[in-house]
This record gives structure tokens, sequence and C-alpha cells, in this order.
């Protein structure tokens, strides 16, 4: 039988509905699957605990899929993918011009190892964990037939890849996906570049919180670090902000910036794009003493992994610090920590120490998360990532 046995005591993580087993958990493995298929996890009594999806060359050796004794079938992948969409149906009222979002956000939506956005009618997916990967042909049928888009594109996720031992691939699968696809978010328009661009090409997870940033930008100088595509510094000086210095080490990312200003009839003397490190950029800024009253820290993942949590710790401390410092008297910083490992509560930790090092009062405004699609299964608190706060220097 297809049974992973876990070892006594071990089952206790299941029946708290957390959906990985690792593989010290387990007792004795099924025989003769391979990664990806599905087993039965039981516990040492025999007892059924969940249908999860078996790798056995990564750490998490089984990922559930179902903690009921269900046939996962077509109809079965059907019924999830048709809850993640009537989720987006209501969740569409927050922003109802905008015509990209996140439909599936893998543990989040119950679908473990498979993300997909859409960006207009264009799809991207992402697959994550060797389960979903080999339920491709099924998945993408699926979703060609509910949401006939006029392209799907897979999007290779590397570092997933190298953890599952399975193929990451860029890869056209229906259609033909644009260089660029135009889209809509809070009233302004952005170009995604799926094939080269970060992610699938654009930050989603940061929606609601570039708007909220906009919102309070009016009049501002703004400094947009790790700006990516620029989408922050745009949304600031779409609402009224002075002016931006965009600064990114991704030179594609830059080049699409000026393209933004152009598409939103924002005009060009409010922008300097510096394509640079943002680190040695900062120095820079100290040295001329340089003020602003907006600043944006939206740094990539320093902690992928718990052993560089220190080390990560170290560098947001540093990027907050130099922040409070280039501030004006009430100026706003909106900083951001997509690192799991890096908690809320720890990444609160480093906002006070950073002010206190900096000598500045600083009060949160706003407590910033990902957006409400990409949602997180209270019981898989792995899947939240992103934290951010919205704090005001006095
Ligand atoms: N704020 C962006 C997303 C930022 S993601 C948005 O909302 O769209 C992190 C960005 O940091 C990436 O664009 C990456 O190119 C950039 N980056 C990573 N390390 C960097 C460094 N040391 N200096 C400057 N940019 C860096």
């Amino acid at each position: 039988m297809n049974k992973l046995v876990l070892k006594p005591g071990r089952e206790k993580s299941l029946l708290n509905r957390h959906p990985w087993v690792f593989s010290g958990a387990v007792e004795r493995l099924p025989e003769g699957m391979g990664n990806g298929e599905l087993v039965t996890v039981v516990d040492s009594q025999g007892a059924f605990l969940a249908r999860a999806f078996f790798n056995l060359s990564s750490q998490i050796i089984a990922r559930v899929i179902s903690f009921q004794e269900d046939e996962i079938d077509e109809a079965f992948f059907r019924r999830r993918i048709e809850t993640a969409l009537a989720l987006r149906r209501e969740l569409a009222h927050l922003d109802p011009g905008a015509d990209a979002w996140r439909l599936i956000n893998g543990e989040g939506d119950l679908l473990p190892g498979l993300y997909l956005d859409r960006y207009r009618d264009h799809l991207v997916i992402r697959f994550t964990c060797a389960g979903m990967k080999l339920r491709q042909e099924l998945i993408l049928g699926l979703l060609r037939d509910r949401l006939q888009p006029e392209s799907i594109f897979e999007s290779a996720d590397r570092r997933a890849g190298g953890l599952e031992n399975m193929e990451a691939r860029n890869l056209q699968i229906v259609g033909r996906t644009p260089e660029l696809i135009e889209i809509v978010e809070n009233g302004l328009r952005f170009l995604v570049d799926v094939r080269n661009g970060q992610k699938t090409g654009f930050y989603l997870d940061q929606k609601f919180n570039r708007g909220k940033v906009s919102a309070l930008a009016g009049g501002r100088d703004v400094l947009d670090l790790f700006c990516y595509s620029g989408s922050f510094g745009i949304g600031a000086l779409a609402g009224g902000a002075k002016k931006a210095v965009f600064v990114d080490s991704s030179r594609p990312a830059c080049a699409l910036i000026r393209r933004h200003l152009a598409l939103n009839r924002l005009e060009e003397t409010r922008a300097e794009v510096v394509n640079s490190n943002v680190f040695r950029y900062l120095a820079r800024l100290e040295k001329e003493n340089r003020k602003f009253d907006l600043i944006v820290v939206d740094p990539p993942a320093f902690a992928t992994m718990k052993k560089d949590l220190t080390r990560a710790a170290r560098a947001y401390l540093f990027l907050n610090q130099t922040a409070f410092r280039l501030l004006r008297e009430g100026g706003l910083l909106a900083t951001f920590s997509c690192s799991h490992h890096v908690g809320a509560k720890l990444f609160d930790q480093i906002a006070w120490e950073a002010a206190l090092q900096a000598e500045r009062s600083a009060r949160v405004l706003f407590r910033f998360h990902h957006c409400p699609d990409h949602p997180v299964s209270v019981y898989h608190p792995e899947g939240d990532y992103l934290k951010g706060l919205l704090l005001r220097v006095d």
C-alpha cells in the first residue's frame, strides 16, 4: 500500500492541520512510490491522517492535499480551483479596475505547490512541488477550460526546483504571451515582463500597500529603494509626490520605470532613476546630506533559510537605520521584509532598534501584509512571508 507511517507522537502536527510532513517524522516509507505520487499518511497505529504528495528528495517528504479520505481526481482539483476563483471574485471589489491578481496561492488555497497569476487575460503558472508538477497536464487542462486564457506561460521557480529536485522551466504552454503585458492596478498602468522579470513579472503582493503609500505621498520627496519596476514610486508620484528617486540594481527593471512614467502621464522631470546597489547609493545620499519625506524600503528576502537570520537582521537594521537618518521631520518610512524567517515580532524589534540608533522618534501608522489574493492558511504560518510597517518620524 501507499502508506507513509509516522513515528509515534509525530502525528501531532497533522492533527493540528499543519500540511507538511518532514522526513524525520517518518517511521516507514511507502513502497515503490515515485516523487510526486499520492500517499496516505497514517499514524504509528495505522489511523488515517491525510492524503499527501510524496517526495523522497525533499525535506518536506509529504505535502498534505487533503485531511479527508478524498479521491484526489480531476473533480477534486476542479472544486479547489473553483473555491480559489470564488474568493478572487469577492476580492475584486477591493480594486475594481484592476486586471492583475493572484488566482491561486499554494497552501493558502489548499493547492500546495501551485501558484497562478493573472495579468489581463494571460496566465502565469508556477509549480513549486513535485506532486503538483506531476499533475500539470490535468491542472493546465482545467485552467484552460475554466478561464479560456489568451496565453499560459510557465515561469520557473529555480529555488523550489532545487529543493524538490524537479525540473524548473520557463515555457510557453498556451498561445503567445506578449513581451510586455500592460496591466492596471489602483488605477495606474504598469508593464509586466513575464519572461525576464522577477517572480512572475510583477510584485502583486504589494498592491494595496502601494495604494496606501500613494494616498499619503502628496507633496513629498520620495525615495523608493529596491524599487524593481518602480510601482511604489510611480504610485507616490500619481498621489501627488513632488519628486521620486528610484533605486534598483536590475537594469531591465529600471528601464521599465521611464515607460511607466510615460504610461501614467507623469512628468519625467519628477523622477530620478538610479540603477545601483542600494547599499552603495545610500552612502552617497548620506554624504551629500540629501533628505526625503517618504522612503520605501522593500528589499529581497535576505533570509531564505533560518541560518541566514542573523545576517539578514543586520542588513534590515542597517537599511532602516539609514532610512531614518535620511528622513525629514514628519517623514514616512514604509519598510518591508519578505523573509518568512523574519517574523513580525522580530521586524518590530528591528524597526525599534533602527529608530533608537538613528536617534529618531517614530510611530507605527500601519502594519502591512501581503494582499488578500495571497491568502495564508492559519494552519500554515510558513505561508506568511511579507510584513511591513508604515512609520512616521516626528
Ligand atoms: N518594491 C518592488 C519589489 C522589490 S523586490 C515592487 O513593489 O515592485 C526587490 C528588488 O531589489 C528587486 O527588484 C531586485 O532587483 C532589487 N535588489 C536586490 N538586491 C539589491 C541591491 N543590493 N541593490 C539594489 N537593488 C537590489
